[in-house]
């Protein structure tokens, strides 16, 4: 192992099922760290389902390799990145086994991450082949757990802990997500899905709680747009970059 790699501090976002915001939250995530002046870099590991290269606006654009290592790909918000979505067309459908799966991410993961200091994995959901690849070979330095207060997705959550826990993956915290909803016409607040389930189930699991995100409709339009909010200057912004602040304090 080279100094650089070791140098290098993997924080991988799991959780336990899809739809959580898991990889909005690893996008804005890392946004996040390089607006707080951290040398960051997002590899998107949901091999069979990737997003990041539409949510930090770099669709279309195939990475360049030299020494047979990919180079990561530029995003505007000052954080290369590397995705399946830069390897196949947009919706083709990618049908590999366990074996194949392991070698694309670790082609992500070992390619040219030049200075960056953090690498953001965005992580599939669930406890399969690509986690365990994941964990025994490139051993995260801390992951962080993404749930919404929903009961189900909490107790999947739950699941996601062991996975990290089993492998010896120190756990950074947990975020809770869609967290409060608030109207964008009348502005009355409600809780679709409860508010403080995340928290206090990581209480209960001796966790700490990195922060909430709330249900908020403009988070989805900015992210299928390609513009993560923590680029910006909204409120919405300012919920990731503390979220950043927790993970990296
Ligand atoms: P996962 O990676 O866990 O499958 P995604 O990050 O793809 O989940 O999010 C699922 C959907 O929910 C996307 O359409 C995304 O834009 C939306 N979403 C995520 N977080 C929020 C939020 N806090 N408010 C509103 N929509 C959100």
């Amino acid at each position: 192992m080279t100094a650089e790699k070791r140098a290098r501090r993997i924080i991988a976002v799991g959780s336990g099922k899809g739809g959580v915001g898991k990889s909005t939250l690893s996008a804005n995530l890392a946004v996040a760290m390089a607006r707080l002046g951290r040398k960051v870099g997002l590899v998107d590991a949901d091999i069979y389902g990737p997003s990041q290269a539409r949510l930090l606006s770099t669709e279309g654009r195939t990475p360049e390799a030299s020494d047979s290592k990919m180079h990561p790909v530029q995003s505007p918000f000052g954080v290369p990145l590397l995705s399946m979505g830069h390897l196949v067309q947009p919706g083709q459908a990618i049908a590999w086994r366990g074996p194949m799966v392991g070698n694309a991410l670790n082609q992500l993961m070992d390619a040219h991450w030049g200075d960056a200091e953090i690498i953001v994995v965005d992580l599939p959901p669930g406890t399969g082949d690509i986690q365990l690849t994941m964990l025994q070979k490139h051993k995260p330095a801390g992951a962080v757990i993404v749930s919404t207060p929903q009961d189900l997705a909490l107790m999947d959550a739950t699941r996601a802990i062991s996975l990290f826990e089993q492998g010896q993956i120190p756990l950074i915290g947990m975020v809770e997500n869609m967290a409060g909803y608030i109207c964008p016409h009348c502005g009355e607040e409600s809780d679709p899905f409860g508010v403080g389930g995340a928290q206090a189930a990581a209480m209960t699991m001796n966790l700490p709680f990195l922060g909430r995100v709330p249900l908020d409709i403009q988070i989805r339009r900015e992210s299928d747009a390609g513009h993560p909010v923590a680029a910006g200057d909204g409120p919405q912004a300012e919920a990731y970059l503390n979220i950043a602040r927790a993970v990296l304090a």
